[in-house]
């Protein structure tokens, strides 16, 4: 009974260690012996997904939103990274990479439109030169 890689979706030998048709390995996904990484990068993957949602929600809050994004971004890549290792799919991992970047880019705009808002108020032109 044939199997398919779970990177491009082509049909492989059940024994196979990598794919014929895109050269990444697919034995891990089934082997035992790494569960145990594949299954930590998988949790890391769904909190920096996790983190990246969060601040997304709060990045009109930017001071919020940094706190969830820097770590689910970090996390995202570990984890994605591990995920990788194993031949897992990193899809929850990247998916989290890029909800943290987006998060954290508008972050960082709202932070400066606020900061340009505020210093352009009267009564803040004193405190705007730092
Ligand atoms: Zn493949």
């Amino acid at each position: 009974m044939a199997k398919f890689c779970p990177h491009c979706g082509a049909t492989i030998e059940d024994d196979a260690v990598l794919c014929v048709s895109c050269g990444r390995q697919v034995a891990a996904v089934a082997a035992p012996g790494a569960a145990g990484s594949s299954g930590a990068g998988k949790a890391m993957s769904i909190v920096g997904l996790v983190l990246g949602i969060v601040a997304l929600v709060f990045c009109w809050f930017p001071y919020f939103s940094m706190w969830p994004a820097i770590p689910g971004l970090i996390l995202s890549i570990i984890g994605k990274k591990k995920l990788a290792e194993v031949g897992a799919p990193t899809g929850a991992a990247m998916a989290g990479l890029i909800l943290s970047i987006i998060a954290l880019a508008v972050s960082i705009i709202v932070l400066i439109a606020c900061l340009a808002c505020a210093s352009s108020l009267s009564g803040w032109e004193s405190y705007s030169s730092w």
